[in-house]
Protein backbone atom coordinates (compact mmCIF):
# COMPACT_ATOMS: atom_id res chain seq x y z
CA UNK A 1 0.00 0.00 0.00
CA UNK A 2 1.55 3.01 -1.18
CA UNK A 3 1.98 5.73 1.71
CA UNK A 4 -0.62 9.53 0.73
CA UNK A 5 0.03 12.36 0.95
CA UNK A 6 -2.14 14.48 3.05
CA UNK A 7 -2.76 17.72 2.12
CA UNK A 8 -4.19 20.42 4.03
CA UNK A 9 -5.43 24.22 3.40
CA UNK A 10 -3.07 27.03 5.08
CA UNK A 11 -4.57 30.26 4.12
CA UNK A 12 -2.14 31.56 5.96
CA UNK A 13 0.87 31.53 8.16
CA UNK A 14 -0.85 30.32 11.71
CA UNK A 15 -3.04 28.04 9.59
CA UNK A 16 0.19 26.87 7.66
CA UNK A 17 1.95 26.19 11.04
CA UNK A 18 -1.06 24.86 12.80
CA UNK A 19 -1.21 22.28 9.68
CA UNK A 20 2.24 21.28 10.23
CA UNK A 21 2.23 20.92 14.02
CA UNK A 22 -1.25 18.17 13.43
CA UNK A 23 0.71 16.33 10.89
CA UNK A 24 0.46 17.89 7.70
CA UNK A 25 2.30 16.05 4.50
CA UNK A 26 1.87 18.64 2.55
CA UNK A 27 0.09 22.72 2.65
CA UNK A 28 -1.33 24.77 -0.05
CA UNK A 29 -2.21 28.38 0.02
CA UNK A 30 -3.26 31.32 -2.17
CA UNK A 31 -1.01 33.45 -3.55
CA UNK A 32 -2.07 37.39 -2.93
CA UNK A 33 -3.81 38.58 -6.56
CA UNK A 34 -3.44 35.42 -8.25
CA UNK A 35 -5.26 32.59 -6.32
CA UNK A 36 -8.90 31.64 -6.44
CA UNK A 37 -9.32 33.10 -3.04
CA UNK A 38 -9.84 36.31 -1.47
CA UNK A 39 -8.50 38.11 1.23
CA UNK A 40 -8.08 35.19 4.26
CA UNK A 41 -6.97 32.54 1.89
CA UNK A 42 -3.64 34.27 0.63
CA UNK A 43 -0.18 35.07 1.06
CA UNK A 44 2.33 37.72 0.25
CA UNK A 45 5.29 36.62 -1.60
CA UNK A 46 6.99 37.40 2.02
CA UNK A 47 4.93 35.37 4.21
CA UNK A 48 5.06 32.47 1.60
CA UNK A 49 9.04 32.26 2.07
CA UNK A 50 8.66 32.92 5.78
CA UNK A 51 5.97 29.45 5.31
CA UNK A 52 8.37 28.00 2.42
CA UNK A 53 11.28 27.98 5.01
CA UNK A 54 9.30 26.95 8.38
CA UNK A 55 7.52 24.38 6.02
CA UNK A 56 10.67 22.43 4.76
CA UNK A 57 12.37 22.54 7.97
CA UNK A 58 9.97 20.15 9.30
CA UNK A 59 9.97 18.09 5.93
CA UNK A 60 6.51 19.47 4.39
CA UNK A 61 6.19 20.20 0.71
CA UNK A 62 4.00 23.75 0.08
CA UNK A 63 2.04 24.53 -3.44
CA UNK A 64 1.11 27.74 -3.93
CA UNK A 65 -2.17 28.52 -6.04
CA UNK A 66 -2.15 30.79 -8.96
CA UNK A 67 -5.34 29.31 -9.97
CA UNK A 68 -7.30 32.88 -10.89
CA UNK A 69 -8.92 32.89 -14.15
CA UNK A 70 -6.55 35.39 -15.43
CA UNK A 71 -7.73 38.44 -17.81
CA UNK A 72 -5.37 40.30 -19.67
CA UNK A 73 -5.05 43.00 -17.14
CA UNK A 74 -3.81 39.82 -14.77
CA UNK A 75 -0.76 38.91 -16.46
CA UNK A 76 1.46 41.65 -15.60
CA UNK A 77 0.79 40.46 -11.91
CA UNK A 78 1.60 37.11 -12.95
CA UNK A 79 4.37 38.29 -14.45
CA UNK A 80 5.87 39.62 -11.85
CA UNK A 81 5.33 37.27 -9.16
CA UNK A 82 6.28 33.85 -10.89
CA UNK A 83 9.69 34.23 -10.60
CA UNK A 84 9.52 35.00 -7.03
CA UNK A 85 7.90 32.00 -6.48
CA UNK A 86 10.71 29.51 -8.06
CA UNK A 87 13.08 31.87 -6.02
CA UNK A 88 11.87 30.96 -3.04
CA UNK A 89 11.70 27.17 -3.17
CA UNK A 90 7.62 26.84 -3.34
CA UNK A 91 7.22 22.88 -4.21
CA UNK A 92 4.76 23.30 -7.08
CA UNK A 93 2.17 25.96 -8.46
CA UNK A 94 -1.34 25.08 -8.90
CA UNK A 95 -3.16 26.82 -12.14
CA UNK A 96 -6.92 26.42 -13.69
CA UNK A 97 -5.79 27.46 -17.28
CA UNK A 98 -4.06 27.01 -20.38
CA UNK A 99 -2.39 30.56 -19.88
CA UNK A 100 -1.34 30.80 -16.88
CA UNK A 101 0.71 27.43 -17.44
CA UNK A 102 2.30 28.70 -20.39
CA UNK A 103 3.43 31.96 -18.54
CA UNK A 104 4.97 29.46 -16.03
CA UNK A 105 6.43 27.40 -18.25
CA UNK A 106 8.60 30.34 -20.18
CA UNK A 107 9.03 32.31 -16.84
CA UNK A 108 9.85 29.56 -14.06
CA UNK A 109 10.28 25.87 -16.39
CA UNK A 110 11.73 24.09 -12.90
CA UNK A 111 8.41 25.19 -11.16
CA UNK A 112 6.58 21.78 -11.12
CA UNK A 113 2.92 22.85 -11.80
CA UNK A 114 -0.44 20.82 -10.61
CA UNK A 115 -3.80 21.68 -12.08
CA UNK A 116 -6.46 22.97 -10.07
CA UNK A 117 -9.95 20.70 -9.84
CA UNK A 118 -11.21 23.90 -11.65
CA UNK A 119 -9.81 23.15 -15.21
CA UNK A 120 -12.47 19.96 -14.44
CA UNK A 121 -10.50 17.33 -15.84
CA UNK A 122 -12.62 13.99 -15.42
CA UNK A 123 -11.26 11.53 -18.33
CA UNK A 124 -7.67 9.86 -18.70
CA UNK A 125 -7.31 11.50 -22.35
CA UNK A 126 -7.54 14.90 -20.71
CA UNK A 127 -5.14 13.78 -18.06
CA UNK A 128 -2.84 12.61 -21.26
CA UNK A 129 -3.51 16.34 -22.63
CA UNK A 130 -2.31 17.99 -19.62
CA UNK A 131 0.69 15.25 -19.40
CA UNK A 132 1.64 16.26 -22.84
CA UNK A 133 1.72 19.88 -21.83
CA UNK A 134 4.10 19.02 -18.81
CA UNK A 135 1.90 19.37 -15.98
CA UNK A 136 2.93 17.19 -13.14
CA UNK A 137 -0.32 16.59 -10.96
CA UNK A 138 -3.65 17.02 -11.48
CA UNK A 139 -6.41 18.04 -9.37
CA UNK A 140 -9.24 15.82 -10.15
CA UNK A 141 -13.08 16.90 -10.65
CA UNK A 142 -15.03 16.64 -7.85
CA UNK A 143 -17.59 14.72 -9.84
CA UNK A 144 -15.86 11.36 -10.80
CA UNK A 145 -16.67 8.81 -8.56
CA UNK A 146 -13.86 6.52 -7.29
CA UNK A 147 -13.91 3.89 -9.73
CA UNK A 148 -13.40 6.52 -12.48
CA UNK A 149 -10.28 7.63 -10.62
CA UNK A 150 -9.31 4.29 -10.34
CA UNK A 151 -9.26 4.02 -13.95
CA UNK A 152 -7.53 7.03 -14.74
CA UNK A 153 -4.61 6.15 -12.13
CA UNK A 154 -4.18 2.72 -13.72
CA UNK A 155 -3.87 4.37 -17.30
CA UNK A 156 -1.82 6.94 -16.60
CA UNK A 157 0.06 5.74 -13.34
CA UNK A 158 3.26 8.21 -14.00
CA UNK A 159 0.79 11.51 -13.60
CA UNK A 160 0.26 11.97 -10.33
CA UNK A 161 -3.40 12.23 -8.65
CA UNK A 162 -5.11 14.76 -6.11
CA UNK A 163 -8.49 14.10 -4.74
CA UNK A 164 -10.73 16.12 -2.05
CA UNK A 165 -11.39 14.02 0.18
CA UNK A 166 -12.98 16.57 3.24
CA UNK A 167 -14.65 19.91 2.95
CA UNK A 168 -17.46 22.15 1.61
CA UNK A 169 -19.33 20.87 -1.77
CA UNK A 170 -20.73 23.08 -3.66
CA UNK A 171 -24.37 22.77 -6.15
CA UNK A 172 -22.67 23.94 -8.76
CA UNK A 173 -20.23 22.40 -11.27
CA UNK A 174 -16.92 23.01 -10.03
CA UNK A 175 -18.49 25.62 -8.47
CA UNK A 176 -19.10 27.69 -11.49
CA UNK A 177 -21.67 29.76 -10.47
CA UNK A 178 -23.33 33.57 -9.95
CA UNK A 179 -25.28 33.35 -7.27
CA UNK A 180 -22.73 34.70 -4.78
CA UNK A 181 -22.18 37.42 -7.33
CA UNK A 182 -25.75 38.16 -7.92
CA UNK A 183 -26.67 38.35 -4.14
CA UNK A 184 -24.09 40.10 -2.96
CA UNK A 185 -21.49 40.91 -5.39
CA UNK A 186 -18.95 38.43 -4.27
CA UNK A 187 -17.69 36.01 -7.14
CA UNK A 188 -17.70 32.68 -6.84
CA UNK A 189 -15.34 32.27 -10.10
CA UNK A 190 -13.19 34.92 -8.37
CA UNK A 191 -12.98 32.46 -5.12
CA UNK A 192 -15.07 34.55 -2.72
CA UNK A 193 -18.19 33.20 -2.80
CA UNK A 194 -20.32 34.27 0.61
CA UNK A 195 -22.30 30.79 0.37
CA UNK A 196 -26.05 32.26 -0.73
CA UNK A 197 -27.19 28.37 -1.42
CA UNK A 198 -26.89 27.97 1.67
CA UNK A 199 -29.62 30.92 3.20
CA UNK A 200 -32.89 30.63 4.11
CA UNK A 201 -35.51 30.87 0.93
CA UNK A 202 -39.20 31.69 1.21
CA UNK A 203 -41.28 32.30 -2.01
CA UNK A 204 -43.79 35.19 -2.39
CA UNK A 205 -46.40 35.29 -4.32
CA UNK A 206 -46.38 39.01 -5.43
CA UNK A 207 -50.49 39.74 -4.78
CA UNK A 208 -49.62 38.33 -1.50
CA UNK A 209 -46.35 39.31 -0.25
CA UNK A 210 -47.35 38.12 3.84
CA UNK A 211 -48.29 34.86 2.73
CA UNK A 212 -45.09 33.33 1.74
CA UNK A 213 -45.39 29.87 -0.38
CA UNK A 214 -42.90 27.66 2.07
CA UNK A 215 -41.04 25.16 0.36
CA UNK A 216 -41.07 22.97 2.58
CA UNK A 217 -38.96 20.67 3.95
CA UNK A 218 -39.34 21.49 7.24
CA UNK A 219 -41.54 23.64 9.36
CA UNK A 220 -39.98 26.75 8.14
CA UNK A 221 -37.01 27.01 5.18
CA UNK A 222 -35.74 25.26 2.04
CA UNK A 223 -32.39 24.48 1.74
CA UNK A 224 -33.06 22.62 -1.35
CA UNK A 225 -29.56 23.79 -3.18
CA UNK A 226 -27.18 23.21 0.01
CA UNK A 227 -25.07 20.64 -0.42
CA UNK A 228 -23.74 18.56 2.51
CA UNK A 229 -20.29 18.57 3.21
CA UNK A 230 -17.93 15.74 1.82
CA UNK A 231 -16.34 13.20 4.34
CA UNK A 232 -14.21 9.90 3.28
CA UNK A 233 -13.00 9.03 6.11
CA UNK A 234 -14.83 6.12 6.52
CA UNK A 235 -13.36 5.11 3.06
CA UNK A 236 -9.99 5.85 3.11
CA UNK A 237 -8.76 2.29 2.18
CA UNK A 238 -11.04 2.51 -1.07
CA UNK A 239 -9.59 5.44 -1.93
CA UNK A 240 -5.88 4.80 -1.67
CA UNK A 241 -6.95 1.61 -3.56
CA UNK A 242 -7.67 3.72 -6.32
CA UNK A 243 -4.27 4.95 -6.68
CA UNK A 244 -4.51 8.30 -6.05
CA UNK A 245 -1.05 10.70 -4.94
CA UNK A 246 -2.53 13.16 -2.71
CA UNK A 247 -5.46 13.34 -0.36
CA UNK A 248 -6.56 17.13 -0.12
CA UNK A 249 -8.95 18.68 2.91
CA UNK A 250 -10.73 21.54 1.26
CA UNK A 251 -11.23 24.87 3.22
CA UNK A 252 -8.49 27.82 2.60
CA UNK A 253 -11.01 30.34 4.22
CA UNK A 254 -11.66 27.87 7.52
CA UNK A 255 -10.29 28.56 10.79
CA UNK A 256 -7.28 27.49 12.07
CA UNK A 257 -9.01 26.15 14.66
CA UNK A 258 -10.54 23.90 11.68
CA UNK A 259 -7.36 22.92 10.37
CA UNK A 260 -6.09 21.52 13.85
CA UNK A 261 -9.47 19.08 14.27
CA UNK A 262 -9.25 18.45 10.73
CA UNK A 263 -5.44 17.70 10.51
CA UNK A 264 -5.07 15.45 13.09
CA UNK A 265 -8.16 13.04 12.30
CA UNK A 266 -7.14 12.61 9.16
CA UNK A 267 -3.50 12.01 10.27
CA UNK A 268 -4.80 9.46 12.76
CA UNK A 269 -6.59 7.70 10.66
CA UNK A 270 -4.23 7.85 7.68
CA UNK A 271 -1.21 6.11 9.69
CA UNK A 272 -3.47 3.61 11.78
CA UNK A 273 -4.29 2.07 8.05
CA UNK A 274 -0.46 2.51 7.09
CA UNK A 275 -0.18 0.59 9.91
CA UNK A 276 -2.92 -2.01 10.14
CA UNK A 277 -3.81 -2.52 6.12
CA UNK A 278 -6.28 -4.42 5.62
CA UNK A 279 -6.99 -5.02 9.25
CA UNK A 280 -7.86 -1.10 9.35
CA UNK A 281 -11.25 -0.34 10.70
CA UNK A 282 -12.46 3.42 10.82
CA UNK A 283 -12.98 4.47 14.21
CA UNK A 284 -16.18 5.92 15.54
CA UNK A 285 -14.38 8.57 17.42
CA UNK A 286 -12.60 9.81 14.00
CA UNK A 287 -16.29 10.35 12.89
CA UNK A 288 -17.06 12.22 16.19
CA UNK A 289 -14.35 14.14 16.22
CA UNK A 290 -15.09 15.45 12.49
CA UNK A 291 -18.69 16.41 13.73
CA UNK A 292 -17.28 18.70 16.47
CA UNK A 293 -16.29 21.14 13.62
CA UNK A 294 -18.99 23.39 11.73
CA UNK A 295 -20.39 20.78 8.92
CA UNK A 296 -24.00 20.75 7.07
CA UNK A 297 -24.51 17.11 7.77
CA UNK A 298 -21.70 14.31 5.95
CA UNK A 299 -21.85 12.77 2.64
CA UNK A 300 -19.50 10.38 0.51
CA UNK A 301 -20.54 13.04 -1.87
CA UNK A 302 -19.49 11.28 -5.70
CA UNK A 303 -16.81 9.04 -4.48
CA UNK A 304 -19.39 5.31 -4.72
CA UNK A 305 -22.23 7.53 -6.99
CA UNK A 306 -22.97 6.48 -10.60
CA UNK A 307 -25.01 9.25 -10.55
CA UNK A 308 -24.02 12.67 -11.58
CA UNK A 309 -25.87 15.26 -9.36
CA UNK A 310 -24.61 15.88 -5.40
CA UNK A 311 -26.45 15.69 -2.34
CA UNK A 312 -28.36 17.92 -0.49
CA UNK A 313 -29.32 18.81 2.93
CA UNK A 314 -32.66 19.24 3.47
CA UNK A 315 -33.27 19.48 7.15
CA UNK A 316 -30.38 21.35 8.67
CA UNK A 317 -28.33 24.15 9.10
CA UNK A 318 -24.58 24.24 10.42
CA UNK A 319 -24.17 21.61 13.08
CA UNK A 320 -21.40 21.49 15.31
CA UNK A 321 -20.99 20.34 18.83
CA UNK A 322 -17.70 22.21 20.35
CA UNK A 323 -16.09 25.72 20.07
CA UNK A 324 -12.77 26.56 20.08
CA UNK A 325 -11.39 27.83 23.74
CA UNK A 326 -8.41 29.26 22.51
CA UNK A 327 -4.66 28.51 21.88
CA UNK A 328 -1.52 27.99 23.47
CA UNK A 329 1.10 30.43 23.25
CA UNK A 330 3.84 29.48 25.92
CA UNK A 331 4.61 26.86 28.35
CA UNK A 332 5.66 28.60 31.71
CA UNK A 333 7.95 25.72 33.66
CA UNK A 334 8.75 27.78 36.46
CA UNK A 335 5.02 27.85 37.86
CA UNK A 336 3.69 25.32 35.27
CA UNK A 337 1.24 27.00 33.41
CA UNK A 338 0.13 27.97 29.83
CA UNK A 339 -0.11 31.33 28.00
CA UNK A 340 -3.21 31.13 26.49
CA UNK A 341 -4.89 33.34 23.49
CA UNK A 342 -8.21 33.26 24.35
CA UNK A 343 -10.83 32.71 21.42
CA UNK A 344 -14.20 32.77 23.38
CA UNK A 345 -15.60 33.80 26.49
CA UNK A 346 -14.29 30.78 29.41
CA UNK A 347 -14.65 31.11 33.51
CA UNK A 348 -13.40 29.04 36.25
CA UNK A 349 -15.03 26.10 36.35
CA UNK A 350 -14.99 25.48 32.63
CA UNK A 351 -13.95 22.22 31.13
CA UNK A 352 -11.35 22.52 28.27
CA UNK A 353 -10.05 19.61 26.00
CA UNK A 354 -6.73 20.32 24.62
CA UNK A 355 -6.16 18.82 21.68
CA UNK A 356 -2.57 17.20 21.32
CA UNK A 357 -1.43 15.71 18.22
CA UNK A 358 -1.82 12.55 19.70
CA UNK A 359 -4.45 12.64 22.17
CA UNK A 360 -6.70 15.08 23.93
CA UNK A 361 -6.50 16.09 27.26
CA UNK A 362 -9.65 17.27 29.32
CA UNK A 363 -9.04 20.12 32.12
CA UNK A 364 -11.35 21.97 34.62
CA UNK A 365 -10.38 25.84 34.65
CA UNK A 366 -9.30 26.23 38.65
CA UNK A 367 -7.61 29.54 37.78
CA UNK A 368 -7.22 32.23 35.72
CA UNK A 369 -4.58 34.92 35.52
CA UNK A 370 -3.83 37.65 33.51
CA UNK A 371 -0.54 39.02 32.19
CA UNK A 372 -0.33 41.68 35.42
CA UNK A 373 -0.77 38.45 38.29
CA UNK A 374 -4.71 39.71 38.77
CA UNK A 375 -6.76 37.12 39.29
CA UNK A 376 -10.05 36.68 37.27
CA UNK A 377 -13.20 34.66 37.54
CA UNK A 378 -13.68 34.71 33.51
CA UNK A 379 -11.84 35.91 30.05
CA UNK A 380 -13.07 36.80 26.63
CA UNK A 381 -11.88 36.35 23.14
CA UNK A 382 -8.41 38.50 22.38
CA UNK A 383 -7.36 38.43 25.76
CA UNK A 384 -4.02 36.55 27.05
CA UNK A 385 -4.51 34.66 30.08
CA UNK A 386 -2.36 32.25 31.99
CA UNK A 387 -4.19 28.89 33.41
CA UNK A 388 -2.43 26.15 35.48
CA UNK A 389 -1.07 22.98 33.55
CA UNK A 390 0.82 20.43 35.09
CA UNK A 391 3.01 18.92 31.72
CA UNK A 392 5.00 21.01 29.19
CA UNK A 393 2.62 21.48 26.40
CA UNK A 394 3.71 22.65 22.72
CA UNK A 395 3.08 25.89 21.25
CA UNK A 396 0.25 26.41 18.77
CA UNK A 397 -1.68 23.85 20.13
CA UNK A 398 -5.53 24.24 20.68
CA UNK A 399 -8.27 23.95 23.35
CA UNK A 400 -12.06 23.42 22.73
CA UNK A 401 -14.99 23.54 24.64
CA UNK A 402 -18.36 21.72 24.26
CA UNK A 403 -21.00 24.39 23.24
CA UNK A 404 -23.67 24.84 26.14
CA UNK A 405 -20.51 24.29 28.75
CA UNK A 406 -20.70 27.57 29.75
CA UNK A 407 -23.30 29.82 30.90
S1 LIG B 1 -23.34 30.08 -4.08
FE1 LIG B 1 -23.38 27.92 -3.48
S2 LIG B 1 -23.63 26.84 -5.43
FE2 LIG B 1 -22.86 28.89 -5.94
S3 LIG B 1 -20.60 28.69 -5.96
FE3 LIG B 1 -21.19 29.34 -3.89
S4 LIG B 1 -21.30 27.39 -2.73
FE4 LIG B 1 -21.43 26.88 -4.93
Amino acid sequence: MHKPELLIPAGNLEKLRTAILYGADAVYTGVEGLSLRTGSAEMTVEDLAQGVNEAHLKGVRIYAAVNTFSRNADLDQAKKIIPKLATIGIDAVIVSEPGMLRLIKSLAPQLPVHLSTQANTTNLEAVRFWQDQGVRRIILGRELNLKEVGEIAAAVPEMELEIFIHGAMCMAYSGRCYLSAFRNKRSANEGDCSQPCRWEYLLYESTRPSDPFIIEEDERYSYLLSSKDLCLIEYLSEVLASGVTSLKIEGRMKSAYYVAVVTRTYRQALDTLMRQKEKYKCRQEWIDELGTVSNRGYTAGFAFSEEKINETNQEIKYIQTHEPAGKVLNYDTENKRILFSVRNRIKIGDCLEILLPENIVAIKIISITDRNGNNLSEAHSGSEIYIPFEHEIQMGVFARQQINNHS
